[in-house]
């Protein structure tokens, strides 16, 4: 494998494989548009070229309690929870997840890793639209992401020609913002 895995249970080594293959075969046919340095930035990790992506499995304790994954440097901590399905939809997330935290290893800030798995990656493949949590964060990042740009009253994701990547839907309601617009 192109990639360094450690640390996996067995049984999660087959869904990593599977994902990997379904994460390569979609940058070689793109369903959507994606700058051309980012794909190549992508498929170089897969290929194994520079740089070499560790990843490592992160159990379900400390660091790995609430989040599905995690990444940092050349590094992508995946957590139990990508690999299990979900209490009420039965998805597992670990397409999305992963192909999520690759974007960030390929330099890319919040906006760019939510807008491409929510172009790229369906629902059932465990792609969620940001919330409103993540509308912080691309607040405080001027709605600017490394590759990509969002207008927040349109909510559409263009890259540097002005493509479209996706148009992200309005994010819910928090629970705790009753009698707020
Ligand atoms: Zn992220």
């Amino acid at each position: 494998m192109a990639i360094n895995s450690r640390g996996f249970p067995c049984q999660y080594a087959r869904p990593l494989r599977q994902t990997l293959a379904t994460i390569r075969q979609r940058l070689e046919h793109p369903p959507g548009p994606m700058p051309h340095d980012l794909r190549n930035q992508l498929q170089a990790i897969l290929a194994g070229d520079r740089p070499i992506v560790d990843v490592a499995y992160g159990g379900a304790q400390g660091i790995c309690q609430e989040p599905y994954a995690r990444s940092a440097g050349y590094r992508i901590l995946l957590c139990a929870k990508a690999f299990l399905p979900e209490a009420e939809s039965g998805i597992v997330r670990l397409p999305a997840v992963l192909f999520h935290e690759m974007v960030h290893i390929a330099r890319g800030w919040e906006l760019d890793a939510e807008a491409f798995e929510s172009a790229w990656f369906s629902k059932a493949e465990g792609a969620t639209p940001p919330d409103r949590n993540d509308w912080t964060i691309f607040e405080e990042d001027k709605y600017e992401g490394w590759w990509v740009r969002v207008d927040p009253h349109t909510r559409r994701v263009t890259d540097y020609a002005d493509r479209l990547v996706v148009t992200f839907p309005k994010p819910a309601p928090a629970h705790d913002q009753s009698g707020r617009g």
